[in-house]
């Protein structure tokens, strides 16, 4: 495909004729991202690099892209972004941009180099080799962005961006990253909505509870969004419960246990969900992984659920 892209460069006039964005005179968001990562618009048609359409692993979000031939895709071959030839070459290159800019460092906080994640992705993905982006207006400026195992959908306009668009592509590419490592190829995630929303908060750096007021909330309860409350500073909270195992195991233990889910999930005889509603391929991995609480005592998924509020108030 490499070779392609010198005939391919030939054909961008023609793919984008349409969708041009007109030249800014101002100073607004889009001049930073006209001349960010470099890279180059391609025709699925041409090149064969459809946007998946397996559906086990793509949010909804992402489906709009399937139809789309349309791709801009970043130099380093990394980062790919489909979308409508409606929206403007920018919002394509912003997208590229934000996934470039923030992909190592989401990666390093699991202590893992780019080659090694994609070893580490399961086989099942269409493009182990690629962040795929998906620009749709499905998700809303505010959300901006979800992620699943194939893609991060993207809010296409970026004039409308908010104002911490990288701190919300971090927890996005987290998740991102936590399902490349813990899932194989369930049609669910396996890991605790707790978990997920906690390590991802983490990663990308938003606030974390007090550990002083970690009776306000019982995080560990929350195992899928149906069973989480109303209050937005339960994220908070999400927080302070993962980053409590973290701190305890350091953050490779938690890439672990990632890898751990997906050699569960992979090897079979480990589906459904215990009665409070974790997967059991999280359990199993939990209770194999060798945790330890904050005094290097032993720490099985059963003693953290039932003892959380015990240890949290002698941890700090
Ligand atoms: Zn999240």
């Amino acid at each position: 495909m490499r070779a392609c892209k010198g005939a391919l460069l030939a054909l961008i006039p023609v793919i984008l004729a349409g969708c041009k964005v007109s030249v800014s005179s101002g100073h607004d968001h889009s001049d930073d991202y006209s001349h960010s990562t470099p890279g180059f618009f391609f025709d699925a048609r041409d090149t064969g690099d459809h946007f998946p359409d397996s559906d086990w692993d793509l949010d909804t979000h992402a489906e709009a892209c399937i139809d789309e031939p349309l791709y801009f895709e970043s130099d380093s071959g990394r980062v790919r972004v489909y979308g409508s030839p409606a929206y403007s070459e920018t919002d394509f290159r912003a997208a590229a941009t934000e996934l470039e800019r923030h992909i190592d460092g989401v990666l390093g906080h699991y202590q893992l180099r780019w080659q090694e994640f994609v070893e580490d992705r399961s086989a099942a993905v269409p493009y182990p080799h690629q962040i795929l982006g998906c620009l749709t207006e499905s998700v809303l400026p505010d959300d901006f962005a979800e992620a699943s195992v194939s893609a991060v959908s993207i809010s296409p306009h970026h004039r409308q961006w908010p104002y911490k668009t990288g701190q919300i592509i971090s927890h996005q590419l987290s998740h991102f990253v936590q399902e490349n490592l813990s899932r194989y190829d369930a049609r669910h995630p396996l890991l605790p909505y707790w978990f997920a929303e906690g390590q991802a908060a983490v990663v990308a750096g938003e606030p974390m509870a007090s550990p002083y007021q970690h009776y306000d909330y019982d995080p560990l309860d929350d195992a899928t969004l149906l069973d989480a409350g109303p209050a937005d500073y339960r994220f908070e909270h999400y927080a302070l419960a993962y980053r409590y195992l973290e701190d305890a195991n350091g953050a490779l233990a938690m890439t672990i246990l990632l890898d751990l889910i997906q050699l569960i999930d992979w090897e079979d005889g480990f589906e459904g969900h215990t009665d409070t509603g974790e997967t059991w391929a999280f359990v199993e991995a939990f209770n194999a992984a060798g945790l330890v609480d904050h005094r290097n005592q032993a720490l099985t998924w059963q003693r953290y659920k039932t003892d959380y509020h015990y240890l949290l108030s002698h941890s700090y």
